[in-house]
This record gives structure tokens, C-alpha cells and sequence, in this order.
């Protein structure tokens, strides 16, 4: 059967008017300000140095122009539509850091690939915003709850928006700064542990490796936190983050002795050969596991375009919904953002795994026509899985 693709995108383009002429919750603040971006089908920001002067304007445009992808700039400009952006006129900057599963290697994208999105891969980058928010944003940068915004960005990652008013102002360098420390970038051994003489009983000096306690603030603390909670997972856990497998379940066997070890910031309860190697190797290895994941193109440029909160996205036509830190962990994506409730449509599907949306597991399909929800054949006619016939 031969069914015209724009067809489909006749139908979206509809849904998205009136997703828009129904919803309010999308305007920025400061919105004559901001530099606006708009996408089609085929490149999410086609057209950039948009501005809109106040909120009826915007919501006017979106509703008439359906476009599907609407991007935000995270500055400030006193001439948003001016060009080059110097002649913008930048008057600050949101602070915005972004997780995406893409960037994260994951073992189930082996199977379906990058741009598909699996319950797995939701599940593993809101794992990601929890750590960067708890352990990184509030600890050691002291940001409050209040002042973050999450934001789910449509299809596998997320956005976290920093609105406090002394960050407006980095530049650049402070922001590269910022994701460089979160990242772990530059970290050495050296600054975190030191061999250290001491005279044993028979009289001859022999050195122990100080590092780290548990309560200390900033990556020293998260260093031997993090390593007290592999430690606790076993033995594979050990192996996971480089440890020989012997070595592995003779630290597990004595984890009660080296946690009381690091308590004190004594990493050398237990007999290690070529001990400094050997932790060397260990932590680098945990740095990098715990934080590469963060786009750092977004976070360092301060001139960036994110999607808009509370807007549709064209390649799932879910929203990209802005949520509270505390509902994270009850927030589901594919139940939660689903913009297209009304009704069902008639799809041919070609989906060769299967999709969770709203409770309910759709597929797979073998070049088949069903009828689905509304929102559930658009997320697969636009994943290019299906065809829309009615
Ligand atoms: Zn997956």
C-alpha cells in the first residue's frame, strides 16, 4: 500500500495547532528578550532570531505556523533579533545542563539503537539528573531546590535549568569551569591522595596511602563514598570499575575493615602490591564512570538554544514537560507527556521491538495496519515505525 508520508504530517500539524490554542505553561520569562528558534520535519532548528514581544504574539505564531520543534535561546539580549550575535547585545544567561541517553553507551542500545528510546534508557538518564542534582548541584555548588528547573526534553533525556540570578552573568570560561569539575576533568591522583612515612614496630619505616574521607566535601568525599558503595554491591561490582577479580573478592571478603579504614582516610587496611597503581587505576576509572554523560556544548556556550519547556517535540509529539525535582522519581515519560489524547488512528506499523506508552506495551508489528491512540500512532509515524492512513 502506497500512503503519502505528508499526509501524516497534514494530521500532526493539526494536533500541534490545537495542542497550543489549548495549552498555556509555555512562555519564558523575560520573553522579548530571548532569541526564539523554530524547526520542521527534517532539522530541528531551521530558522533562528526569532522574537516575540509578548505572550500572545508567541502563542498566536505557534497555533498559525505549527512548527514542531520551537527552541529557546538560555541568554538574555536586548536585541534578540539582532545579527551577528554580538550585535545581540547578551544581558546574561540561564545556566543549563543536558543529559541525553545517547551519550551514555548503554547495553540495551545495542539492541534497539540511538534513536530509539527504551524504558531502559529513560530510566537510566533520570538516574543521571538525580545524581547531578544531589550530588553535585546542591553539595557543592549550593544551589537550592527552588532554584533548578528540570525539564523532560520531549524524547530521551533532560534539561536542568539553573534561573538563580548570580549565575546569569558567567561567562563562558565560568561556565566551562563549572561542567570541567563536575566532569572530573583534570583530576589526578596526586591531589587526592599522598603516601605517608611511618615507623613500624620493628623500627623501620614503612608508607601508608592517606586519602580521602568519607565526610569530606566535594570529590574527595564522593571519591571514597562512591567507592565504600561499590565495594558494598560484591566482588562483580569491584571487577566492573576495573579490579582484578582475586584482588575484588579479597577486598569484599574484608569491606567492614576498609570501610573503618576510609572512615578515618586510611586507604591502606589491606595488603595491595603496587598499591599506588592500583588505586590510581580504581578511581580515574570511577571518575569517568560517574559523570561523562553531560553535553557540555550546552552547559559551556552561553549564546545556546534549548527546547522550550512545555512544547511539543517533533520526532515523538510528546511535551517536553517541565517537572518539579520531587516528582522526578514518579515521573514517566511515555504516560506523562503524551500531548495527543483524543481518539484513535489507523496506522501501517513497522515496529520491529516493542513500545510502552501510557501503561500499555503496542507491538511488535510486521508491516501491519491497527488502530491505535492518537498519541501513540503520531510518537511511532514520526519515529518513521508507522504510516498514518486515518
Ligand atoms: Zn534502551
Amino acid at each position: 500500500m502506497e500512503i503519502e508520508r505528508s499526509h501524516g504530517y497534514e494530521l500532526v500539524s493539526k494536533l500541534i495547532s490545537e495542542y497550543y490554542s489549548n495549552a498555556e505553561g509555555f512562555y519564558p520569562e523575560r520573553i522579548s528578550q530571548r532569541e526564539f528558534g523554530v524547526g520542521d520535519y527534517e532539522t530541528k532548528i531551521r530558522f533562528r532570531h526569532l522574537s516575540f514581544l509578548s505572550n500572545n504574539e508567541f502563542k498566536e505564531y505557534l497555533i498559525k505556523k505549527t512548527p514542531p520543534f520551537v527552541s529557546c535561546s538560555t541568554a538574555f539580549y536586548k536585541y534578540p533579533t539582532y545579527r551577528p550575535m554580538e550585535n545581540k547585545q547578551w544581558l546574561g544567561s540561564e545556566l543549563v545542563f543536558d543529559l541525553d541517553a545517547t551519550d551514555m553507551k548503554l547495553s540495551c542500545q545495542l539492541v534497539h539503537g540511538t534513536s530509539f528510546v527504551c524504558t531502559e534508557c529513560l530510566s537510566a538518564v533520570k538516574k543521571e539528573v538525580i545524581k547531578l542534582v544531589e550530588e553535585f548541584l546542591i553539595p557543592d555548588f549550593g544551589f537550592s531546590l527552588n532554584e533548578l528547573e528540570i525539564n523532560f526534553s520531549g524524547n530521551r533525556g533532560y534539561h536542568i535549568h539553573i534561573k538563580k540570578e548570580s549565575t546569569l552573568s558567567l561567562d563562558g570560561n565560568a561556565r566551562k569551569e563549572i561542567s570541567n569539575y563536575i566532569s572530573g576533568a583534570g583530576m589526578a591522583f596526586e591531589d587526592f591522595f599522598t603516601m605517608e612515612e611511618f615507623k613500624r614496630e620493628s623500627g623501620r619505616t614503612g608508607k601508608k596511602l592517606i586519602g580521602p574521607k568519607i565526610s569530606d566535601k566535594g570529590w574527595k568525599g564522593k571519591i571514597a563514598r562512591n567507592f565504600i558503595k561499590e565495594l558494598g554491591k560484591g566482588p562483580e561490582s569491584l571487577e566492573l570499575i576495573g579490579i582484578d577479580k582475586k584482588i575484588a573478592r579479597n577486598l569484599y571478603k574484608k569491606r567492614s575493615l576498609i570501610e573503618m579504614g576510609i572512615n578515618n582516610g586510611n586507604w591502606d587496611i589491606v595488603y595491595i602490591k603496587n598499591k599506588e597503581e592500583f588505586w590510581k587505576k580504581v578511581i580515574l576509572n570511577q571518575a569517568i564512570s560517574q559523570s561523562d554523560k553531560i553535553d557540555k556544548n550546552v552547559t559551556n556556550d552561553p549564546s545556546h538554544m534549548v527546547r522550550l519547556p512545555n512544547t511539543i517535540h517533533g520526532e515523538t509529539g510528546l511535551i517536553s514537560k517541565k517537572i518539579k525535582f520531587s516528582e522526578l522519581s514518579n515521573f514517566d515519560p511515555m504516560s506523562d507527556t503524551i500531548a495527543f489524547k483524543k481518539g484513535n488512528l489507523k496506522v501501517l506499523a513497522e515496529l520491529p521491538t516493542t513500545l510502552t506508552m501510557n501503561g500499555e506495551i503496542y507491538g511488535p508489528y510486521k508491516n501491519q495496519i491497527v488502530e491505535l491512540p492518537t498519541g501513540v500512532s503520531v510518537y511511532l509515524f514520526l519515529k518513521g515505525n508507522a504510516k498514518i492512513i486515518v
